[in-house]
């Protein structure tokens, strides 16, 4: 360890040996906190499951990766995403679904808040789990706390979907 520069990502929080990766432009991230996105949603698909579990990986990084520069649609159908799976059991796929619908109304959306401080589970937290099972435990707690952490919004979130349901 010693001088190892840590980078601490804008979105989650994480701190992480810097790479010298600039940030992702999508997303409020840093390039090291996108590179463990990138790792995790190799081994989602990996998986080759059809329920696409992927979905939760997705919207649980996108939510907590909120910003200024980031769309609000991207915001909202990650949190979309983050109420059906955590408080409805929803599959990846179902998730997907609704977000089809969601965009068939060609509405405008709006501009969430973030939350003062991220949930405390990260994509870190997911690739720490080794085992399968482990991991789908962990990143379904990662969804879990980042819905969680936005409390201030939740409510329009689920107003939103009522609109397609
Ligand atoms: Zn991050």
């Amino acid at each position: 360890m010693g001088n190892e520069k840590l980078i601490q990502c804008p979105g989650c929080g994480v701190s992480l040996p810097s790479m010298g990766m600039p940030p992702d432009p999508r997303f409020n991230a840093s390039g090291e906190c996108w590179v463990l996105y990138m790792e995790l949603s190799a081994y989602m698909l990996g998986l080759a499951d059809t329920s696409f579990p992927h979905q939760y990986v997705v919207d649980a990084f996108a939510a907590q990766h909120s910003g200024p520069s980031v769309k609000p649609i991207n915001t909202l159908f990650a949190l979309v995403g983050l109420y059906l799976a955590v408080e409805k059991g929803f599959t990846g796929r179902q998730v997907q679904r609704v977000h089809m619908l969601l965009a068939a109304r060609g509405r405008e959306w709006p501009r969430l808040t973030p939350p003062t401080t991220p949930g405390s589970v990260s994509v870190r937290d997911a690739l720490q789990a080794e085992e399968a099972e482990d991991r789908m435990a962990a990143i379904k707690n990662w969804d879990k706390s980042v819905w969680e952490s936005w409390a201030n919004e939740r409510q329009r979130v689920m107003d939103i979907v009522k609109e397609v349901s």
